[in-house]
């Protein structure tokens, strides 16, 4: 089954939720690594399901499948994107590939840089897509949380998360908490480790710091790996 993942490479956040043009509504504005247009990949495997020409441009890209989101939930997915300048090569009812990039960043509509505007919504596409909110503002339909339904991979460069606290996806499906930027210490809690000791080498495990396994490499290769001063790195090969 899928995970989502958030739709660019690099998360710059400039426009959360419920702030300013977001009032009453789960969009964010995604304005990439620099002021320049970016690519925005697809979060999973999904046909588009309306294209609005009228405004920004906004595509729906509706799920194939149900899909993993971050807080637990098992469903079908949708998701609004805006602002890309051209979008003549998308059409209603194509599918797209997870990680193809088949939006842009952009100014259509109402924006003032290059940035991509997204909402989420839990479950399949439906009626118009869309609805008018207390303030005016147009929302998807069964909005949702982007964090509690979007992934980071391990490669995404974090500019600007607004202080959402994004699950991180690492191979195995072992999932540890998204890394945070500076301003955000107050989330910063390490997990303690899961293994619990058996019983048998009770004597031995005391003096043992219990390795948490933390990735498992997908084939033989190099990985390379930064690390801060005084950090401690297991590694357990599996016999
Ligand atoms: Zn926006």
């Amino acid at each position: 089954m899928e995970k989502p993942i958030y739709p660019t490479t690099t998360m710059r956040i400039t426009q959360g939720y419920e702030e300013g043009t977001h009032k009453n509504s789960y969009a964010i504005d995604e304005a990439g690594k620099t002021t320049a247009i970016s690519k925005i990949r697809a979060p999973f495997t999904g046909i588009i399901k309306k294209i609005y020409q009228n405004d920004a441009n906004e595509v729906w890209l509706e799920s194939v499948d149900k899909v993993e989101y971050p807080d637990g939930t098992i469903d079908y997915m949708t998701i609004m994107f805006a602002h890309s300048n051209d979008v003549s090569n998308l059409f209603v009812g194509k599918r797209i590939n997870q990680y193809e990039e088949f939006y842009s960043e952009g100014t259509k509509g109402n924006s003032s840089g290059n940035h991509c505007h997204f909402e989420c919504g839990l479950g399949k596409f439906s009626g118009s897509g869309w609805f008018q909110n207390a303030s005016g503002f147009w929302s998807i339909n069964n909005a949702k949380k982007p964090e509690d339904c979007l992934w980071i991979d391990p490669n995404m460069e974090i500019i600007d998360n607004h202080n959402y606290n994004f699950k991180l996806l690492v191979p195995d499906n072992i999932e540890t908490e998204s890394p945070n930027t500076s301003n955000n210490l107050e989330n910063n809690t390490p997990k303690p480790p899961e293994q619990k000791p058996e019983q048998e080498n009770k004597e031995e495990q005391k003096e043992t710091k219990f390795p948490q396994l933390i990735f498992v490499c997908p084939k033989t290769d190099l990985y390379g790996i930064y690390l801060e001063k005084d950090e401690e790195l297991y590694l357990k090969k599996e016999l």
